[in-house]
């Protein structure tokens, strides 16, 4: 980046269009697409293996039938995508590792809250599947954007397995819509307070 003021500490910054917001690179920082397309694998592969330790505790906390054979499916589709993610590092002739996804971690949080925050049944369930979707549809992002990245690198084969695990992002996505528009909400709606 060019034009950019880096006013040293404690210097009193006078200029009128100096950056007070601008965030200074880490000494790790990526420098090239290949180098952020890297980096985001690491960030979903550990999000990925969060998610293969959560969503028991998920199905544990499910009444629905439906709702609980839908996560234990993502959760056999999910360690699928794990094995995925290690052939994509593999292609690209990296090794596979996980690194701290701060937004899974926080939407794994918010979902224990749900649990606490709700009565098991119905109205539990609705919660389940609210929390299930915003870690779904943070994935179809996340792949989204690894996809694209793949294709402008030309790193066809990779692009075509994230492609892949993007797709059933979206089923599981639309999965749970349906089981909350077809069973729980309905249930959820006529459940009396406690
Ligand atoms: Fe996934
Ligand atoms: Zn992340
Ligand atoms: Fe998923």
């Amino acid at each position: 980046m060019k034009n950019i003021n880096h006013p040293e500490k404690g210097q009193k910054d006078s200029a009128p269009n100096a950056l007070k917001n601008f965030t200074t690179p880490a000494t790790d920082a990526a420098g090239d697409l290949r180098t952020l397309f890297i980096d985001s694998l690491k960030d979903i592969y550990w999000a990925e293996n969060a998610l293969v330790g959560a969503l028991p505790k998920m199905v544990e906390n499910a009444t629905s039938a439906a709702l609980s054979s839908a996560i234990k499916d993502h959760l056999a589709v999910t360690k699928n995508q794990v094995a995925r993610l290690q052939s994509v590092f593999e292609l690209l002739g990296e090794k596979a590792e996980g690194k701290k996804c701060e937004a899974m971690a926080g939407l794994l949080k918010e979902g224990d809250s749900i649990l606490e925050g709700t009565v098991p049944g119905a109205v539990r369930d609705a919660g389940i599947i609210a929390a299930s979707q915003k870690v779904e549809h943070y994935e179809i992002a996340t792949y989204g954007t690894l996809c694209a990245f793949a294709k402008a690198l030309g790193e066809n084969e990779a692009a075509q397995l994230l492609t892949k695990t993007l797709a059933e992002e979206k089923e599981a996505d639309m999965l749970l819509s349906d089981v909350a528009a077809t069973k729980i909400n309905f249930a959820a709606a006529e459940t009396a307070p406690e």
